[in-house]
């Protein structure tokens, strides 16, 4: 009893910190939901003050992940008063948000309308950005992609990357004027760690400079848009999750390929962070004592081993140079001993990775994905197997690994459902403001 008393004051604390820091660095944990869950979804009456705008992401969640439906059944649901969600409905239907058609007619008598998301209400943009690219997408209130734009940085900088978003912001405005208008915020997803203490030791891998406070406030400014910072790998999850070969799970992992080696989770039907964003850090998984030096002074860390970083420096090429990555297509189609040496190491790490993630997490699946050549991942899933046994006999419909399936925009577009999120969805810190 003492121990859950003190979890239980820490679990408070924590709740407190939350509150304290502003939304813009910490999005609300809420995701679309899926159908099965919005039931769970109940209004409170805690604050008045707050009370409205916590209606409002309520009803518009409720309309998001069950609609078209009717203002009656969104009453049901939300254990809201019919008169309140007329109010609200009509609100949202004047900003632009939802519309309202004609219900399917049962029985005689004029059928009842219906209410579902006006796609177009609103827009998010979502950057994925390392040190070598920036990728931008402008996504509506669906996810659907309206615009797209990659391109090489000049430098590897953070300057660079700050004026290549604002940039991009600016192009995408000018592209669709109508659309650049209902723009609601920005999604930043970049690789991890953040807020670590040695900034004076950056690595090639991360860009914790990109995702430090100061630097996503001040971007913020500059683009007059609120921006969320997210973890690359967080949001390859939130990607393949709504896009991809997570969708329709509740306990998802992905195993996201970059210059490191990052993971993202779904669980419980919503993306997990961690305390500072940095949950999923596993490429600093010691796999191999006394093994490779990291920069982050340990030696063996999985990331060494598993990671596009890692097929570069053992095929010896430039991790800047385009060309690099056809070279590793190129020995992949080949079956070249270079590349085969390498994913017989690397396969072996990546059951030690799915065996490390399975016991602790216990995911419906696990995806394999990020900035690398299908072919090198495929060859990679192909050479783990058999994977290593699994403490838990029950059957499943999927696979226990299989490679990511919603293309190279998928980092970006999970950003920029971050950002809609962030702005839209009914958080619990609302509940106790
Ligand atoms: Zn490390």
């Amino acid at each position: 009893v003492p121990l859950f008393a003190l979890v239980n004051f820490f679990c408070q604390f924590d709740f407190i910190i939350m509150i304290v820091y502003p939304s813009v660095a910490e999005p609300g944990p809420y995701m679309t939901l899926p159908s099965d869950m919005t039931a769970d979804i109940r209004t409170s009456g805690t604050n008045l003050t707050k009370a409205k705008s916590h209606n409002f992401n309520v009803i518009l969640e409720v309309i998001r992940t069950r609609g078209p439906v009717s203002r009656t059944t969104i009453a049901d649901i939300t254990s809201l008063s019919r008169q309140t969600v007329q109010n609200i409905v009509s609100e949202l239907e004047e900003a632009g948000f939802v519309r309202l058609t004609p219900g399917e007619i049962r029985g005689r008598g004029h059928p009842g309308m219906e209410v579902s998301l006006n796609p177009e209400g609103a827009f998010s943009m979502g950057f994925h950005a390392d040190r070598h690219r920036l990728t931008a997408v402008a996504c509506d209130m669906e996810g659907v992609v309206v615009w797209s734009d990659t391109r090489a940085l000049a430098s590897d900088t953070v300057q660079t990357a700050n004026q290549t978003i604002i940039e991009s912001v600016f192009r995408f405005r000018k592209a669709i004027p109508a659309v650049g208008e209902r723009l609601l915020g920005v999604g930043v997803a970049a690789p991890g760690p953040f807020g670590s203490p040695s900034t004076e030791a950056i690595d090639f891998a991360s860009f914790q400079e990109l995702g430090a406070d100061e630097n996503v406030a001040s971007l913020a400014k500059q683009v007059g848009l609120p921006v969320v910072l997210e973890n690359d790998a967080t949001a390859a999850a939130i990607g393949e999750w709504l896009y991809g070969v997570g969708k329709g799970t509740s306990n998802f992992a992905v195993l996201h390929f970059g210059m490191g080696l990052g993971a993202g989770f779904v669980l419980g039907g919503m993306p997990y962070r961690g305390r500072h964003n940095n949950a999923g850090e596993i490429g600093h998984m010691v796999v191999v004592p006394d093994g490779k030096p990291c920069f982050c002074g340990n030696q063996g860390c999985l990331e060494r081993y598993l990671s596009l970083g890692s097929v570069f420096e053992h095929l010896d090429l430039r991790p800047n140079d385009p060309a690099s990555i056809e070279r590793v297509v190129m020995l992949c189609n080949r079956q070249d001993p270079a590349i085969a040496s390498w994913l017989d190491e690397a396969s072996v790490r990546l059951r030690q990775a799915v065996n490390f993630i399975e016991v602790l997490l216990d995911p419906d699946t696990i995806a394999i994905g990020g900035l690398v050549p299908d072919i090198l991942l495929d060859s990679l899933i192909e050479r783990a197997a058999p994977l290593l046994a699994r403490i838990t006999s029950a059957a499943t419909s999927l696979p226990r690994i299989q490679r990511g399936a919603s293309g190279p925009l998928t980092v970006a577009r999970g950003a920029a459902a971050v950002a809609i999120d962030a702005e839209f969805a009914p958080s619990p810190v609302r509940l106790v403001l």
